[in-house]
């Protein structure tokens, strides 16, 4: 649905339990265009740590992260039936493992070592070189593709995506109250809008979508819209 033959590099950004992901996804199946959840590739990182007791008692040993990231190999497999990426470390589907609260409560200190974040930057531009792609994360806009075609900026209530995140967990069978969602949610912000390397920020030229009121449908047509307005699709 791209307009011509050149690639098309779409950057979501935005806070953490945003929906990024989701509206990322719809836009990809729509434009028929890859779609990655940079994120996903933080969580298996830190799942990668967790399983290898690099993180013990709340402490990441960095050398041993320093060479365990070398066995760390991230891929996406899209899945016909689900319609979706899926998410595999070192060849095991992990999709639902890295969505732990486990991993969501260590996944931003994971993700500020500078070392970790190069290794993820470099494998993410990879992917877009010769790609039309969508991707969304923390640094898209600002880090990882800074001349994209249209970059987003996604925002909502801490209490409202706290909610969302409650729903995805009950849906899973996982025991877990609000307030522990909105302590995650909460801290994780703090921690990616502090941290020296790469901080979440909104890119100067970002457009906001604040989705705390609007379903799936109207986020996707606000894209689509701006795609539109640009010559882009
Ligand atoms: O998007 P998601 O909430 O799954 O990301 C998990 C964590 O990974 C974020 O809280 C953030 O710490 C980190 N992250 C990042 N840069 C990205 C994507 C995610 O630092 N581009």
């Amino acid at each position: 649905m791209t307009n011509n033959n050149s690639k098309l590099v779409i950057a979501i950004d935005g806070y953490s339990s945003c929906g990024k992901s989701t509206v990322a996804k719809d836009l990809a199946k729509l434009l028929n265009i890859i779609f990655i959840d940079s994120g996903a590739m933080y969580r298996c990182v830190t799942l990668y740590a967790l399983k290898n007791q690099i993180i013990s008692g709340g402490t990441i040993n960095q050398n041993l992260l320093k060479d365990g990231l070398n066995k760390v190999n991230i891929s996406f497999k899209f899945d016909a039936s689900t319609k979706t990426n899926e998410t595999y470390l070192n060849g095991k589907l992990v999709e639902d493992e890295i969505r732990s609260l486990e991993v969501s409560n260590h996944v931003s200190a994971i993700s500020a070592l500078g070392f970790v974040r190069k290794k993820m930057v470099d494998l993410q531009q990879e992917m877009g070189k010769t790609n039309s792609i969508v991707m969304d994360g923390r640094d898209i806009g600002t880090v990882v593709f800074p001349e994209a075609d249209l970059k987003i900026f996604m925002t909502a209530s801490p209490e409202i995506r706290a909610e969302r995140r409650l729903k995805e967990y009950q849906q899973k069978n996982q025991k877990i109250t609000f307030e522990e969602v909105l302590e995650n949610v909460v801290s994780r912000d703090h921690l990616d809008e502090t941290r020296d390397e790469s901080p979440l920020k909104k890119a100067d030229d970002a457009i906001v979508l604040d989705n705390g009121h609007l379903d799936k449908e109207q986020q996707l047509n606000f894209i689509v819209n701006e795609l539109k307005n640009r010559k882009l699709i």
